[in-house]
């Protein structure tokens, strides 16, 4: 089934490279163009089943491919057939929404053959082979029957025991780290074909002898996973690769993944320079906050820890566990009131966010999140979920909600919500494009979200000395991710000296700090993308408002700038000033 899917799709692809466009009108080349997104997006799941489940398409939920080196040519094949197709879309003939599309797809094609040529995670990432998930995710999902997803799930496993073995054959010098990643989340992921299996078999209406032939391709998976599992703990490390990328990869990769006006050598240095400037301002404020909260304690010498004090007492101000998701609740409509009242954007009133408690499968995630429909499921609601702090223990809940204080509380819900991602989402849905939806701008979209923060504050929401202290010690943290995961990968940066930055200059917790620490040795650049995000969009805010002087108006500025969807901030800002 697999082989004439991927046999069928070169075909198509042959025909697509050597169609003539002959459009002469925009209107003509758009629609030419629609269709040809349509034709891409059709190919890009034959080859990606597992991207394609994850976004709600469920065609090819039975497939499992081989990470092979034809798997890789299919790829790269694909990629450079649809660069070549993407030649015939002459950008000054398209519409604003399209022109993006071209950049985006372009991008993606070029991040495919980036990925197979030059980062090669495949050899010396080891974590980058794991089914489990895709399979709970069968399990779990509500778009078909029991029956149907089981026989999914089913055929997927065939190619268990192959994809192993592939798997172990690709890998060369493995790191250490992403090693030992790879053992925990393969055996953790167990038991979706174990218990996982056996509770949703139970509840089919399968005969036992279907059963008993599932479970047995079960045993064999669970056999392959454990094999591989020994197989990485039996690995010497004689000379491990290390987990920095170094710079060259590193600035290729933030190119790619960020889209970003600004290189990754020098947005690492205007969040240095950030840094600072957050310091001298936090300093300011605390120092004239001391004698409020410490009348009879003399002020520390060090500004630091001058800081330090001041935060961790104004962190005492927070909600009880049991009214922590009312608290959430109440403010959403606070916060539309507010932006109506100021006249900052609009937000469309047909559309209003659903608070809900989190879904037991989210749960042990407290704080908020968005759940928003993927592109096949456009009508379903978006929810904000708030998680519940009950069955937590005393010290567990009492540190999360000094964190998640009465300051940062309200700031998490300008970036989850209003008019964080929850409006941007409703903007980018009104110029729909299925490439934006399924290849979003993760630094504008977290951009737009930690921009939203700064501009709230700036416009006068719930003014006090305090809730700016809090304010930048939560900005604070996009500062340090970005200085943190550009010195790890390119600067030799050491855990001590990381562990320093995330609690003495950016008063973290040493929980929260080595939980950092972890993600930047298994991650590269994702880190970077909110202050990169956020300092592209703040930037070209005040070039606006600098060129257009009188006439500059903020509401107009964010209807706009959210228009153009979920695209790189470069191209809104390109298209804007045109
Ligand atoms: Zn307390
Ligand atoms: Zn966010």
């Amino acid at each position: 089934m697999k082989k004439s899917i991927l046999s069928l799709s070169l075909v198509l692809l042959f025909f697509s490279c050597n169609k003539k466009e002959n459009a002469t009108t925009t209107a003509e080349l758009d629609t030419k163009f629609d269709q040809y997104k349509t034709f891409f997006i059709d190919e890009l799941w034959k080859i990606s089943p597992e991207w394609s489940s994850s976004q709600g398409f469920h065609n090819y939920d039975s497939i499992l491919l081989i990470p092979t080196d034809e798997n890789d040519r299919i790829q790269m094949k694909f990629a450079q057939s649809q660069l070549d197709s993407l030649k015939n879309y002459p950008l000054n003939q398209l519409s604003d929404n399209n022109k993006t599309d071209v950049h985006m797809m372009e991008n993606l094609m070029n991040s495919f053959l980036f990925s197979i040529n030059e980062m090669k995670s495949g050899t010396w990432n080891p974590s980058q082979y794991n089914v489990c998930g895709a399979f709970a995710e069968i399990l779990n999902g509500n778009y078909d029957t029991l029956e149907n997803r089981l026989r999914d799930f089913d055929l997927k496993m065939t190619n268990i025991p192959a994809y192993y073995e592939a798997a172990a054959r690709n890998l060369k010098n493995p790191t250490i780290e992403h090693t030992q990643l790879a053992i925990a989340q393969n055996l953790g992921g167990l038991s979706v074909f174990n218990d996982d299996l056996k509770a949703a078999l139970a509840k089919s209406n399968w005969s036992d002898e279907k059963k008993n032939a599932t479970l047995e391709k079960a045993a064999k998976a669970i056999q392959a996973i454990e094999n591989y599992a020994d197989f990485l703990k039996k690995m010497d490390h004689a000379t491990p690769r290390s987990f920095r990328l170094g710079k060259e990869l590193y600035a290729q990769k933030f190119d790619l993944d960020i889209q970003s006006g600004y290189s990754a050598e020098e947005i690492y240095q205007k969040a240095l320079n950030e840094k600072e400037i957050l310091h001298g301002k936090m300093f300011t404020l605390a120092n004239k906050l001391w004698p409020k909260y410490f009348p009879k304690t003399t002020k520390p010498t060090n500004k630091l820890e001058v800081i330090r004090q001041v935060i961790d007492k104004i962190s005492l101000q927070h909600t009880t566990p049991e009214n922590f998701q009312s608290e959430i609740e109440k403010q959403i409509p606070e916060l539309v009131d507010y932006v109506k009242e100021k006249d900052l954007l609009y937000i469309d009133p047909s559309k209003p966010l659903v608070v809900r408690k989190e879904p037991d499968y989210m749960a042990g995630v407290a704080g908020a999140s968005i759940s928003a429909p993927g592109p096949y499921d456009k009508n379903a609601n978006t929810y904000y979920n708030v998680g519940s702090l009950s069955g937590w223990s005393k010290e567990d809940s009492e540190s999360y909600l000094r964190e998640y204080n009465d300051f940062i509380l309200q700031i998490l819900n300008i970036h989850e919500a209003i008019p964080g991602h929850y409006t941007q989402l409703v903007y980018a849905n009104q110029s729909p494009s299925i490439i934006k939806s399924i290849l979003g701008n993760g630094a504008m979209i977290e951009g737009w979200a930690v921009y939203t923060e700064r501009m709230m504050l700036e416009s006068g929401y719930k003014n006090s000395d305090e809730m700016w202290l809090m304010y930048y010690k939560w900005n604070l943290r996009t500062v340090c991710n970005t200085i943190l995961d550009n010195s790890v990968h390119t600067r030799n940066m050491t855990k001590e000296e990381a562990l320093h930055l995330l609690t003495k200059e950016a008063f973290q917790q040493n929980a929260e700090a080595e939980g950092k620490w972890k993600r930047a040795t298994l991650s590269q650049v994702q880190l970077c993308s909110y202050f990169t995000g956020y300092t592209e969009i703040y930037a070209f805010r005040e070039e606006l408002k600098k060129k257009d002087g009188a006439k500059f108006n903020l509401k107009q500025f964010h209807e706009k700038f959210l228009s153009y969807g979920s695209a790189p901030v470069k191209y809104i800002r390109e298209l804007m000033l045109k």
